[in-house]
């Protein structure tokens, strides 16, 4: 049967990117199939932090609701994405808050418009071969446990729940643009120019960005993991 995962985002082109990356080989379920599910608070200062926190409580909130019926499959994994740029002008800024940078005081997403704006506002100034940034990307993979069955020792049923995540982490490298340019991809895409390119990831497209991008490297490594998992499997 094939592994089936869990991918902890609302974010449909994370959705989108991560299953063209990975392949067909696994069964996909996002967090649209579960509109109970919790909407974990992201305010981690790293993205290990916030991707290890949104794997560990979604994964703990699906082996708690033992009444939730998976399509009639077994969900093996929870696979949380964080990420978010850095650009060395700003001092790593936008970072964790990439999501929200047009309005750092709040826990509610800006539109990207927004926080694309934000950014050209603040590189006003900075020119061409000091607006260096990357793309970071931390994936963390929760093992969902099977439900608590009565009778069972609470005490191992604790520490399955306390294992860690596993995390796979993924950075490209490349420049901030002047205006944006291009019309595919999501969020800083078309203010972002990956080293080796002279177009922006919204320019180059999905099929490019798929194959060099801070998420697909995370994704390989990802990748690599399941694999060796899946060959120790009796
Ligand atoms: P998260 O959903 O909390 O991880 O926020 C990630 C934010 O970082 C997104 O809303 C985007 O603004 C930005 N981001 C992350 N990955 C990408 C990407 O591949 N392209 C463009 N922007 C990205």
């Amino acid at each position: 049967m094939a592994t089936t995962i869990l991918i902890a985002t609302r974010n449909a082109h994370k959705v989108s990117e991560i299953r063209a990356i990975l392949g067909s080989r696994f069964d996909y379920l996002a967090l649209t199939d579960f509109p109970d599910a919790p909407k974990v608070v992201e305010d981690a200062d790293t993205f290990a932090g916030n991707a290890g926190k949104k794997a560990n409580q979604l994964a703990h909130w699906i082996s708690e609701n033992s009444k939730l019926k998976i399509q009639n499959s077994k969900l093996d994994y929870v696979l949380a994405d964080d990420s978010g740029l850095e650009v060395d002008a700003l001092n790593g800024a936008p970072g964790v808050h990439s999501a929200r940078f047009a309005a750092m005081n709040t826990h509610q997403n800006s539109p990207d418009a927004d926080n694309n704006a934000k950014l050209m506002r603040l590189l006003k100034d900075v020119p061409e071969g000091k607006r260096t940034a990357r793309f970071r990307c931390v994936l963390a993979l929760a093992p969902v446990t099977s439900p608590r069955i009565e009778n069972a020792s609470p005490v191992c049923y604790a520490e399955e729940l306390e294992l860690p995540p596993q995390l796979f982490d993924g950075a490209c490298e490349g420049k901030i643009i002047f205006e944006p340019r291009g019309a595919n991809g999501f969020g800083y895409d078309p203010l972002f120019v990956p080293n080796g390119f002279d177009k922006t990831f919204a320019e180059l497209g999905d099929g490019i960005k798929n194959k060099l991008s801070h998420r697909a490297r995370a994704l390989e490594k990802l990748k690599a993991f399941l694999d060796r998992a899946q060959g120790a499997k009796p």
